[in-house]
Order: structure tokens, then sequence, then C-alpha cells
């Protein structure tokens, strides 16, 4: 089975289906910011933001994914944040709205965080260790780089960092947890 993938036209049904739905919930007129429309952003760790006009931003990480219900969620979760006020932030009256508006994570299969992650975030980090064992975060990158992958130092040919001979790098995969 293909499963069909988001795109930004489905992005703008389901925040206009949702503001249907959350408005019986809520009239508009007792919310604290009224909804005005649906941006893409590009930030590197947030799935969603809502601001002070009244915009929802959903990340442009969503397209070509199939995390419908994450998107879902972040929609409800950025309308909680217009209905209580942006002054709320996370706290109890927010959690509580979040509730009502069914902004739920928790029960949201990981691939659809993974889809996410793999568009937005950073892979991997980059380190370097030394002689005397101690290691060093270098940088998060997007992919693997040869001159890493096979770094072979010998006697008279390696990298240093503050005069220190660098005797291997590594990858690590990068988990990041983004709510
Ligand atoms: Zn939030």
């Amino acid at each position: 089975m293909i499963e069909k993938v988001i795109d930004w036209t489905w992005v703008e049904q389901e925040y206009q289906r949702i503001k249907f739905e959350l408005e019986t919930i809520e009239p508009l007129y007792k919310w604290s910011i009224s909804p005005k429309g649906i941006l893409k952003t590009t930030h590197k760790t947030k799935y969603g933001m809502a601001d002070r006009q009244g915009n929802v931003h959903i990340n442009q990480a969503f397209i070509n994914t199939t995390s419908y219900e994450l998107l879902e969620a972040t929609i409800r979760h950025e309308f909680a944040h217009l209905c209580v006020g942006l002054q709320h932030g996370h706290d109890a009256v927010f959690k509580a709205k979040a509730q009502q508006f069914e902004a739920h994570f928790r029960s949201i299969n990981k691939s659809q965080h993974q889809q996410i992650s793999n568009n937005i975030g950073h892979k991997y980090e980059l380190y370097a260790s030394f002689k005397d064992g101690e290691e060093l975060l270098l940088k998060k990158v997007q992919r693997k780089h040869k001159k890493y992958t096979q770094y072979k130092p010998t006697v008279f040919h390696y990298l240093t960092i503050n005069g220190k001979k660098i005797v291997a790098f590594n990858y690590r995969d990068v988990v990041e947890k983004k709510f």
C-alpha cells in the first residue's frame, strides 16, 4: 500500500477543518487571540508556533511525510496557545485547553516524529577523540563525510585541536525530542 504524503494544501485544509471544529467547542470571541492564518516555518527544532498576530506557523518539514496525526496534534496545540493567550506558555491553563482541544502527542507513532526529525533535524553528531580517551563534540551534521570516516592518522600526518592529536572521528545518531 502506498500512503499519500502530506502537501501544503493538506496542511491548510487541516487548519480550516480543525479551526471549524474548535470554534464549536469555544466560540471565537472568547479566544485571547483570534486565528488569522497559517504560515510555513523552517524552524530547526519546533513542529509549530503561534504568534501574537494570530498566525499558526507549521514546520515545512511535515511536507512529504506521512505524519498526519502529528500534524493534527500540532495544529490543535497551536490553537490552544491562541485560545488561552501566549502569556500562559505551557502552564496548567494551557494544558487544560490543549486537553480540551485534543492536542494529544503521546499515542503518536515514533516514526511520525522520526520523519520530521529527518527533514529538519541533524542526523549525526561528529566527535573527535584523543589519545587520552577524551572526546570532543565538533558539530551536528546531516550526513557523514569521507574526510572523517576515512581518517587514518599516522606519525606525521594527523589533525589537531588545540595542539592535541586527533586519533579518530566518530559519528553518533542524534535522537531529538520535540514537543
Ligand atoms: Zn507550545
